[in-house]
């Protein structure tokens, strides 16, 4: 049997990157705000703006950082409703704990955007705020969702983690609310191990999480176009330390070029390997919503036919013995996806039966965009003959 292809392997780091590390350990010019002007933090904050085209960006140090001080940006008072999709990794309801909010969860469908029936219906009990997760880089109906929280004024978050890239309407997912969060975890399109940003158009938002970010005293003259909002905070926000180093941004300068490449290729080879599973009986690929041009770096699909949650774990099973890893999001133990493990969320777990049925059967597998035809050809044979080999004889009738 050929070998699988390693999908946990991350690219190098651009070689530029090496000579600007060097110039920083040499220096020890470690803090953002050591040098007077231009460190390598600002020169990120402001390339990272114009990439997304939003008026201010801020650099921090994790995508959660970002979710949180984005909430704190936003004044909510102690204990105000925040809903979430019920499908998002931990992080996100964790982040709006650590803003003295409550989560409250709304359904997600079988094709992984959010239910905009629940969302509709839950926005009207005490809603303060609205964080929409793209888990996996799926873009949930956008257009619904601002159009109800515009009507009702409720400011619309973006956790755009995994949605570097990712367009609606050919608009940049990150910068349809008012403020969009992205991640530079190594899991993500842009690796610098740790690190996040956050993205706004509104001054008053801006400074608010520069300085809440640690921007003490006034450190805050380092960012641009602020100086109104800046005074207006000046002393009256508590700062929590959140900021972003030099090193991490000596390590993702160079690889903002890259990241259409890697758009393009994440993308063809998702869908390569989705046209492969979706000509298979077992398995079902959902498509994009119509005004989506996604960038995926991993593919998602629901298991069809499969009865019990027995033949879903033996189809786990089936596809680690050929040297694939895939995730049924419900069915491994602890996984940080599933809702039920979020208990440190106060109060009696929510009924979510559409979100629970979707994660008992959705199966995640990475493909970085690294790979090649030959590999991703691997993984779909494997994944392909795994679930035969869980549903027998039955899919030869079928033909493919
Ligand atoms: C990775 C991820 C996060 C957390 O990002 P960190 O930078 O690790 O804090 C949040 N939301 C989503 C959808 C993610 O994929």
């Amino acid at each position: 049997m050929p070998l699988a292809p390693n999908v946990h392997d991350a690219e190098p780091i651009p070689e530029a990157a090496r000579a600007e590390i060097d110039r920083l350990l040499q220096s020890g010019d470690l803090f953002r705000y050591n040098a007077a002007a231009d460190a390598p933090v600002t020169l990120l904050e402001r390339e990272f703006a114009t990439l997304m085209g939003t008026r201010f960006a801020v650099a921090v140090s994790s995508c959660s950082a970002a979710l949180f001080l984005s909430l704190k940006a936003l004044d909510l008072p102690r204990g105000a409703r925040v809903l979430i999709p019920a499908f998002t990794f931990a992080a996100v309801p964790s982040a709006v704990i650590h803003a003295d909010c409550q989560p409250v969860l709304v359904e997600v469908g079988a094709n992984y955007r959010i239910d905009i029936d629940d969302f509709a219906a839950k926005l009207d009990t005490g809603i303060a705020a609205v964080l929409i997760s793209h888990m996996r880089g799926h873009t949930s109906d956008m257009d619904a969702i601002l159009a109800l929280c515009a009507e009702r004024q409720i400011p619309v978050i973006e956790d755009a983690a995994h949605s570097l890239g990712t367009l609606w309407h050919g608009r940049r997912i990150g910068t349809l609310g008012a403020i969009g969060c992205f991640s530079f975890q190594s899991y993500k399109l842009v690796n610098a191990g740790e690190g996040g940003m956050l993205v706004t158009d509104d001054p008053d938002l801006a400074a608010r999480a520069v300085i809440m970010s640690g921007a003490y005293e006034h450190n805050w003259k380092k960012h641009d176009g602020l100086l109104n909002s800046f005074a207006r905070w000046q002393n009256r926000l508590p700062l929590y330390n959140m900021r972003m180093q030099n090193l991490s941004a000596a390590v993702i300068r160079p690889q903002l070029p890259e990241i259409d490449r890697r758009v393009r290729d994440g993308r063809a080879n998702h869908d390569h390997v989705a046209v492969r599973l979706n000509a298979c009986p077992w398995f079902d690929v959902p498509p994009p919503l119509p005004p989506e041009t996604r960038a995926p770096d991993s593919i998602q699909f629901n298991l069809v036919g499969f009865e019990s949650d027995a033949e879903a774990v033996a189809f786990q099973n089936e596809a680690a013995a050929r040297g694939v890893s895939v995730q049924v999001f419900g069915l491994s133990r602890d996984n940080a996806r599933a809702f039920w493990n979020w208990q440190f969320i106060e109060g009696p777990l929510p009924d979510l039966p559409g979100t629970r049925a979707m994660l008992m059967r959705a199966c995640d597998t990475r493909l970085p965009a690294k790979l090649t035809r030959v590999e991703l050809d691997l993984i779909a044979d494997a994944l392909v003959a795994a679930a035969e080999a869980v549903k027998g004889i039955e899919t030869r009738a079928y033909g493919t």
